[in-house]
């Protein structure tokens, strides 16, 4: 990285960090307040790396030693890669309650309900089955293709899901014989190490290897470009916004980068307008609106937008006022160095009903998304918020929302989302939009297998083109060729 960029990053993760400092705890959701207690303190405060089960400060430390794990797992049959990666999925499961309250309280962003159920979910990730040898043979004898480790790969990981992503990377890289290196976000350090000492200690127990997966803490960013730089370290998996999306495309290793999004959902006058107001509810309230997938701006089509917002009144949503709006984008995004809006990270994650109380204006415990009307150049809009709250742009027509909508996802060809009966408008959208991720008629999470069908993962490789990663995504092509030999028939 040139030295110019790593001043901006120490600036721009500094500044973030101390915004996360600041946050209060967000209000529990009703029925929670049980859930999160002081029995959690003694799993959930500062975790200290003691070299054991993974945990190292010491980038150079964490490579040994995740290397001489990755050496082990290669003398493992298939079969019993399998069982580690199944090993990995069930202690996700079992543990989910508890550490979906640890990673909550310790990031304060998103909803308890939601984390838990990302991890226990994880049964949906691929693992080694997804690893079948093509093979091909003829008068000239036999060729296998195989899918074949990298070796130590060097992961980073977001606050918005720092088990889950983890956990998720960890089932894939697994299956296909990696070993790993993290360096988790900072405000999502610890319920990380907690859950890889966990999932270390029973491999280690059951399969006599302790380092498979290894987390650097305290994580920072010369942690993070000692990684980027290490010759034992043969690819680098980022999951992240802007900034590390661009640190690791400049990156001289391999990087598979999963970047940032701002879904854009396209409502024509077509569209079953039930569904599309309970799905834009669900996938824009997901953990509060932090997934790099979730429903971020609506454009919709003037002739059906007043029903939509009836819609969407019905399904339990909140409708702001302008007034009401103004009052929280001003709260909600802070006038930059660059003189323009950024998301003000305090407002991040937080519940619907929060949202709406700093526009003024009150929420049920239950609602879970808010929303309203805006301009098409509103922050909202243009800015991937990370809130509960979706504003609604009004389009003349399909084209104009079509055109607004693939504005505002910004080239990322991360995810974009359409409400329409019509198949020509459908195709259409979907060519001209080119995102990773295109979901139809439905919430934008049941493109990663939640009420969907697909498999799921929490890195979604946009810039670098891999798109919903799996096993595969981190293998080495290999071929073998046998001339002359082997063809039985
Ligand atoms: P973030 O960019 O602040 O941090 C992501 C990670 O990068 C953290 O571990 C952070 O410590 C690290 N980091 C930041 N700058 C770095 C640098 N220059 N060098 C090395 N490490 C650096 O993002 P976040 O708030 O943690 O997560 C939200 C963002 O991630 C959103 O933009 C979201 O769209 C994106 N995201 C994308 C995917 C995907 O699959 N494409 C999945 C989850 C989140």
């Amino acid at each position: 990285m040139d030295a110019t960029l790593v001043q901006d990053v120490v600036a721009e993760v500094m500044s973030r960090l101390s915004g996360r400092a600041n946050f209060t705890s967000p209000a529990p959701r009703a029925g929670e307040e049980a859930e999160i207690n002081d029995s959690m303190q003694p799993t959930s405060g500062t975790q200290v790396a003691d070299g054991k089960y993974g945990i190292f400060a010491s980038v150079d430390d964490a490579v040994r030693a995740a290397t001489e794990s990755q050496q082990k797992l290669l003398k493992l049959s298939l079969d019993e890669r399998d069982q580690i990666v199944k090993l990995i999925k069930s202690i996700a499961n079992e543990n989910a309650h508890k550490w979906g309250e640890i990673e909550f309280k310790e990031t304060k962003i998103g909803r308890l309900d939601h984390k838990i159920e990302k991890l226990q979910i994880l049964s949906l990730v691929p693992g080694v089955e997804y690893l079948k040898t093509n093979a091909m043979s003829g008068s000239n004898g036999l060729c296998i293709e195989e899918f074949a480790p990298f070796g130590v790969i060097g992961i980073i990981t977001p606050v918005t899901h720092s088990v889950p992503t983890l956990s998720a990377n960890a089932i894939n890289m697994i299956a296909s014989g990696n070993a790993i290196v993290a360096n988790p976000h900072p405000s999502g350090v610890n319920c990380a190490v907690i859950a890889v000492r966990e999932y270390n200690r029973q491999i280690a127990a059951k399969f006599g290897i302790e380092h498979l997966i290894t987390v650097i803490t305290p994580p920072t960013l010369e942690t993070a470009d000692a990684i980027f730089a290490h010759r034992g370290i043969s690819l680098l998996v980022v999951t992240g916004g802007p900034q590390v999306a661009r640190a690791a495309l400049r990156s001289p290793k391999r990087a598979i980068v999963a970047g940032p999004g701002n879904p854009p959902v396209v409502v024509d006058e077509t569209a079953c307008l039930k569904n599309a107001a309970e799905s834009i509810i669900r996938g824009g309230s997901y953990d509060n609106n932090l997934l790099c997938i979730g429903e971020k701006q609506v454009l919709v089509v003037e002739s059906v937008y007043d029903k939509l917002v009836a819609a969407l009144q019905t399904a339990g949503a909140a409708q702001l006022t302008s007034p009401q709006i103004d009052k929280l984008t001003k709260q909600a995004f802070k006038i930059g160095d660059d003189n323009k809006p950024h998301v003000n990270k305090e407002f991040v994650g937080r519940d619907a009903r929060l949202l709406a109380e700093a526009a003024g204006a009150s929420a049920s415990p239950a609602c879970q998304l808010a929303f309203g009307e805006t301009q098409f150049d509103h922050p909202f809009v243009q800015e991937e918020q990370m809130m509960p709250f979706v504003p609604l742009v009004r389009c003349r027509n399909v084209e104009e929302a079509m055109d607004k909508a693939i504005e505002s996802e910004h080239g990322y060809r991360h995810t974009a989302i359409m409400h329409s009966r019509n198949l020509d408008t459908i195709t259409r959208f979907g060519r001209r939009a080119a995102t990773t991720l295109y979901v139809v008629n439905g919430a934008s999470a049941t493109g990663l297998g939640l009420g969907g069908q697909g498999y799921l993962s929490y890195s979604i490789a946009t810039p670098t083109g891999e798109g919903i990663t799996t096993p595969l995504t981190f293998t080495r092509y290999r071929r073998v060729m046998i001339t002359g030999s082997l063809r039985m028939v």
